[in-house]
């Protein structure tokens, strides 16, 4: 993340052989992010067929489920792990300080060209 929030921040690793390595730590990240995912929404659908817990103790335990899901988004999202619109791990990214995301530069581009005050 950022230092300061509000300042555009863009990567510039040229080296491939370091992209790479970088790449491969990006989907590392990707792939526990998705098991913990998997994790939570296993647990999730557990809970409907517990029938030991009452309605509300459902509801309550299943809603900090879809809070900790989001949390796992939210943190995905705003650490330089890969483009939010995309998806790509290779290119080298830009943080969008309006938007708490980062984008690869041919997706950032493109919303700078339409959006040039929303992206700086
Ligand atoms: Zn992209």
């Amino acid at each position: 993340m950022p230092k300061n929030k509000s300042k555009k921040v863009v990567q510039k690793l040229k080296n491939g052989e370091l992209r790479k390595i970088r790449c491969e730590l990006r989907t590392l990240l990707r792939l526990e992010k998705e098991k913990r995912w998997r994790d939570l929404q296993k647990r999730f659908a557990a809970l409907g067929k517990d029938k030991s817990l009452s309605y509300d103790e459902r509801w309550e335990k299943r809603s900090f489920i879809i809070r900790e899901q989001e949390e796992l988004r939210l943190d995905y999202i705003r650490y330089p792990l890969c483009c939010c619109l995309c998806g790509d791990r290779m290119e080298n990214l830009v943080y969008s300080p309006g938007r708490y995301e980062w984008r690869c530069v041919p997706c950032y581009t493109r919303a700078h060209k339409k959006f040039p005050e929303e992206y700086p």
